[in-house]
């Protein structure tokens, strides 16, 4: 991976008119500033394999939403892991707040759906974060070790290795209201010196990202912290022309910084 990563989250939005109007736009603006970022975008399922064709010969990556647990049979409604490679995705979300919460989605699923990825060559993105209420009750920490814990229970360290930990306070997303640098960093040096207690090499090959009202205007201050190694954007990423405005912003900073 590059420097750093951006994950354009469309969640459930989008249809072929935006595609055709957007993608080759991303493509043309966007394109020959990759050297400095991996970008990958997440559609929802159906526009994957129709995306992926005007992305061919680009460095821009797909990313799914999700994933089912089983592979094949009689699961209406659902979408395999070899689908999902099929079609060429790169990256898999999955622990995202909105399926924890309208699809009961819990840590034990979204442990499976994790080894699944990663044992099928494909990159794993957990998000984690804490509710309003766990923030207010000092519970930040404890609730994204027990996601971690979690998938280690059911497998063992090396299979967090070159996999994405997205922390995305749950009460940031949407909101227009990011979360204090301060603490993302805080959290998030937390996660890594639990790993790194762990095994140090595999939390050096670990990328963390900060998910939660990310837009041009506040860009800035998470591009500036060196443990921020990439960014989860949804709103921000359904607008093409402010998208298209926002990695330049990053690419221009992150090249002022020197960022290594
Ligand atoms: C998200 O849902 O992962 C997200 C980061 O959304 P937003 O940027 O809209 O807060």
């Amino acid at each position: 991976m590059k420097k750093f990563l951006i994950i354009a989250n469309w969640k459930l939005n989008g249809n072929f008119y935006f595609i055709n109007k957007n993608i080759n736009l991303i493509k043309k603006k966007i394109d020959n500033l990759l050297s400095f970022c991996d970008l990958s975008i997440a559609p929802p399922y159906l526009y994957i394999s129709y995306i992926n064709n005007f992305l061919k010969n680009t460095s821009i990556s797909l990313t799914a939403q999700n994933v089912d647990i089983h592979t094949e049979g009689s699961f209406t409604g659902e979408i395999s892991i070899n689908m999902l490679k099929d079609v060429g995705v790169k990256y898999v979300i999955i622990g995202h707040s909105e399926r924890r919460l309208y699809h009961n989605e819990d840590n034990n699923l979204i442990s499976k759906k994790f080894i699944l990825i990663k044992n099928n060559g494909l990159i794993p993105i957990i998000c984690l974060g804490e509710t309003e209420k766990q923030k207010e009750q000092n519970q930040t920490e404890k609730v994204c070790i027990q996601q971690i814990n979690n998938i280690l229970e059911n497998s063992n360290i090396n299979i967090l290795n070159k996999t994405i930990i997205a922390y995305e306070p749950i009460w940031a997303i949407g909101s227009g209201k990011s979360a204090n640098i301060n603490e993302i960093e805080k959290i998030i040096l937390y996660i890594k010196k639990y790993i790194a207690s762990l095994d140090a090499k595999i939390a050096e090959n670990i990328y963390f990202l900060y998910g939660g009202s990310v837009n041009y205007s506040n860009l800035d201050i998470f591009l500036k912290k060196k443990i921020i190694n990439g960014l989860l954007v949804g709103k921000a990423s359904l607008t093409t022309e402010n998208f298209i405005s926002l990695v330049k912003k990053a690419e221009k900073i992150i090249n002022s910084l020197n960022r290594s």
